[in-house]
């Protein structure tokens, strides 16, 4: 499908629950899929840039430039080395666009004017948010047609996640009448431990029809990938986790072929 791309912000105000490495193995899988996908970091810490192989030093027009209104999204996108994935990257002066937001007119809705003109080269765009519910994430909420939402099976998994879900009606009833719960993606899966399945019993009685059938597991593959600048399902393709995000990847198509 070209000429409309859909929007995804991955996004879970908690850190560490597995935001970034989905957003860049999906986008990876997603690309090898003939999917052509952007993906775009607003997380000043840049993980998805560096783990895209990208340098974030070297940065010259980021998603800073964007969310000022100092740059066209297409004055910001670089190549990557992987297949279909463009990047739009981060940089560490985004820490202070939370800040420089506040004065700026039509704060909430900068990322998507500027993603409404390159939305017709790609087939999905994806934003990597911080692990915070400031002006950033709320750009990327604005600008998207869907989120998925992380979870780590572990100890209060599900705590902040109805603060998200109340975050996302407002948005949709104040700047974005599109936006939708795109899914729930359970994250560092460790079957051996009980409460893993309990946070997946739960989450599966509160959003049934949302929670992704994948599941990632704990895989050290994942968390290596990132230091030699590679999404996983390049670096050890045939790792427990590359298999699994290569099998979300096709999950997220199939749902997304049935719902056109
Ligand atoms: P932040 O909120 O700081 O942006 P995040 O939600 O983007 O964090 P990640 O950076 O993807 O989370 O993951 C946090 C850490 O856990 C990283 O070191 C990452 O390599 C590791 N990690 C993520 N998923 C897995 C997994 N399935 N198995 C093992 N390690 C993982
Ligand atoms: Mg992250």
């Amino acid at each position: 499908m070209f000429g409309m791309g859909k929007i995804i912000a991955v996004a879970n105000q908690k850190g560490g629950v597995g935001k970034t490495t989905s957003v860049i193995n999906l986008t990876a899988a997603l690309g090898k899929s003939r999917k052509k996908c952007l993906l775009v970091d607003i997380d000043s810490q840049g993980n998805s840039t560096s783990g895209l192989g990208v340098n974030k030093r070297e940065v010259k027009t980021s998603t800073y430039d964007i969310l000022t209104g100092d740059a066209r999204a297409s004055q910001a996108i670089i190549k990557t080395e992987f297949k279909n994935v463009d990047l739009i990257p981060s940089s560490i002066d985004l820490a202070a666009a939370e800040i420089e937001l506040v004065e700026i007119q039509e704060r909430t809705l900068k990322l998507r004017q500027a993603l409404a003109a390159v939305r017709d080269d790609y087939d999905y765009i994806l934003i990597d948010c911080p692990p915070s519910m400031g002006l950033v994430t709320l750009n990327a909420f604005s600008a998207c047609d869907g989120v998925i939402v992380p979870i780590q099976c572990e100890y209060y998994a599900l705590e902040g996640l109805s603060q998200l879900m109340a975050t996302i009606r407002q948005v949709k009833r104040l700047y974005n009448p599109v936006i939708e719960l795109e899914g729930i993606l359970l994250t560092m899966y460790d079957g051996r431990l009980k409460l893993t399945e309990q946070v997946q019993e739960e989450v599966k009685n509160h959003f049934p029809d949302k929670i992704y059938q994948t599941v990632i597991p704990r895989n050290v593959r994942l968390s290596e990938a990132p230091s030699f600048g590679m999404p996983a399902i390049y670096f050890d393709k045939n790792s427990r986790g590359a298999k699994a995000y290569l099998s979300l990847a096709k999950e997220f198509l199939k749902k997304n072929r049935e719902e056109k």
